[in-house]
């Protein structure tokens, strides 16, 4: 519900979260202005995320929208430089810190200072907003997480300058068609790790193979070399462990085992860190060893008063997604300071309805059979534009798709009489029939558990004598055979769903 006095809210950085703290913040009444140092919204979805994933116009519209409920982003105002943290404080009820990790970290490397040489968030950032940056005909991408595999892609892609002053697309798919065709850019990447090893996802490793990246594996720098001020080549040594037998990150080179490759850029892609710098010396925020400001995990609380914090900036380089729930935590608690209103999470009540002839794909038989199908993806020359790289799944495939889904609206209901035993057989059908090996029938001197204040007649009946009947909810898929297999039908399959959530359909009738 809308506040009945809203508050005014200042909010640094239009990432993921401060966008996603400014729409909730703004649907519950209150005044938002987002101060953004970049001429565009966004955050890493905008700067980092290459394109070709994150198709641009699907990232504006939703923008747009938090626009259109009157979030007022000021852009290119850098706090600590257009504006001080102080002031902020000083003229807003409440603050919230959404400004990332947008710091490239690398490793100290002689001749990392020569031309040529990129951190590479700042790299794609260019390349995402259309600035200009020059890289070469060979270029070597260093590390192993997604982020290296985004410089490496994004490098093939990108045919050599682009300039603001020219339209950034139109340029860029340009060039880099005729780069990739004409030119043969050629992109290298170094990673510590053996392919099993890597921390990015394989998906991201096949397909940049698919591009063209070549990938060389348990390679470290040891030093850029140049000549008249620019990068020439690299120098690597082989890897003989990255982890030690705890399973820390230890990386031991092996000597003597230097192999030159020439290139002409080097771009690093081996960590990011905040840059805090505008909180100044005396700003009552505490910062973690990591260098990330400290928060209350609960309401993401700073040590400071009014001061809250999300995203990347508080627990270090994450997912879209996690910056998002944060944004939206921390608006919740904004909100409870602001207007005194209880945050309690509401109970919902749940409507219940009974699924007969349920045709799960377990059910049906054919669960093992579908296999979960690949999206399909742009192919060959065509992939080394800035276009997405996922088409997206025609009608067929995503009925396909979507039989697959395990319903997970619909779950067990064990009939009350069974708690009593009177009706339940114990024949343990259900036992055997489970491909999930989730039900157990236990003799009650087995079974024990930690009382709570709701748990008295449960309690009860399991001091007592008899066979229980336990069930894993966590490793359940809902397929329904129990339900089928049981003699005396005190297993159910009943569907649910929350009447708050719709309140005008009735699921009951989309039951097969
Ligand atoms: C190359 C790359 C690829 C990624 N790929 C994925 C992916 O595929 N899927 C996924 O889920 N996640 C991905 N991530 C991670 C994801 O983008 C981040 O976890 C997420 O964007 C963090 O959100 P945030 O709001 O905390 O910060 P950010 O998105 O970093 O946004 C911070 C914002 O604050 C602004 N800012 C910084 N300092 C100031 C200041 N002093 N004053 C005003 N504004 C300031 C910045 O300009 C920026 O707009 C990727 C990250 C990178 C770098
Ligand atoms: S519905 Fe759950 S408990 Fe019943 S057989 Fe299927 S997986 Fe096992
Ligand atoms: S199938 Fe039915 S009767 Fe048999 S053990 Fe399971 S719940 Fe009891």
């Amino acid at each position: 519900p809308v506040a009945k006095k809203p508050g005014k809210v200042a909010i640094i950085g239009a990432g993921p979260a401060g966008l996603a703290c400014a729409h909730d913040l703004r649907l519950m009444g209150h005044q938002v202005t987002i101060y953004e140092s970049s001429t565009v919204a966004g955050g890493m979805m905008r700067l980092g995320i290459p394109e070709y994933r994150l198709p641009r116009e699907v990232l504006q519209a939703e923008i747009e929208f938090i626009r259109w409920l009157g979030v007022d982003i000021r852009y290119g105002c850098k706090v600590g430089r257009d504006i001080d943290f102080e002031e902020l404080c000083r003229t807003h009820d409440a603050v919230f810190i959404g400004t990332g990790c947008g710091r490239g970290r690398r490793p100290p490397v002689e001749g990392g200072d020569l031309e040529g040489v990129l951190d590479a968030v700042h790299f794609l950032a260019a390349v995402n907003i259309g600035e200009s940056v020059e890289i070469g005909q060979h270029v070597v991408t260093v590390g192993g997480g997604n982020v290296a595999f985004d410089v490496a892609r994004t490098a093939r892609r990108f045919g050599g300058t682009s300039t603001p002053d020219e339209p950034h697309h139109n340029l860029v798919v340009d060039a880099a068609v005729v780069a990739g065709r004409l030119l043969h850019k050629q992109v290298t990447l170094l990673a510590l790790e053996s392919e099993e090893e890597m921390p990015a996802d394989p998906e991201e490793i096949v397909e940049a193979s698919q591009e063209r990246v070549v990938v060389q594996h348990r390679r470290a720098i040891k030093e850029i070399r140049g000549k008249n001020g620019r990068v020439e080549s690299v120098i690597t040594l082989d890897v003989a462990r990255v982890f030690d037998e705890q399973g820390r990150f230890a990386p031991e080179m092996i000597p003597g085992t230097e192999r030159e490759v020439p290139c002409d850029s080097v771009i690093f892609a081996t960590g990011q860190i905040a840059d805090l710098s505008y909180l100044g010396e005396n700003s009552g925020i505490k910062l973690s060893p990591r260098h990330t400001v400290e928060v209350d995990r609960t309401t993401l609380a700073t040590s400071r008063k009014g001061v809250y914090a999300g995203g990347d900036t508080a627990f270090g380089p994450r997912i879209v997604i996690e910056a998002v729930a944060d944004g939206r935590r921390a608006a919740r608690s904004i909100d409870t300071q602001l207007t005194g209103r209880n945050d309690e999470p509401v109970e919902h009540l749940l409507y219940r309805f009974q699924a007969h002839g349920y045709d799960h794909p377990f059910a049906r038989g054919d669960y093992e059979l579908l296999d979960r199908g690949r999206v399909p993806m742009v192919e060959g020359e065509e992939r080394l534009t800035f276009r997405a790289v996922e088409i997206g799944y025609d009608e067929g495939q995503a009925r396909r798709e979507g039989a697959r889904c395990l319903h997970c609206w619909i779950n067990t209901e064990f009939d009350s009489l069974l708690i009593e035993g009177s009706q339940c057989i114990q024949c343990r059908g259900c036992v055997d029939v489970c491909p999930e090996g989730c039900i157990d029938l236990l003799d009650m001197t087995r079974v024990s558990m930690v009382p709570t204040a709701k748990s008295t007649e449960l309690q009860t009946l399991i001091s007592g004598a008899g066979v229980a009947l336990i069930k894993d909810e966590t490793r359940c898929i809902r397929c329904g055979l129990c339900a089928r297999r049981c003699p005396v039908n005190c297993i159910r399959m009943e569907g649910f769903y929350r009447t708050d959530e719709f309140p005008l359909l009735n699921l009951a009738d989309h039951v097969v």
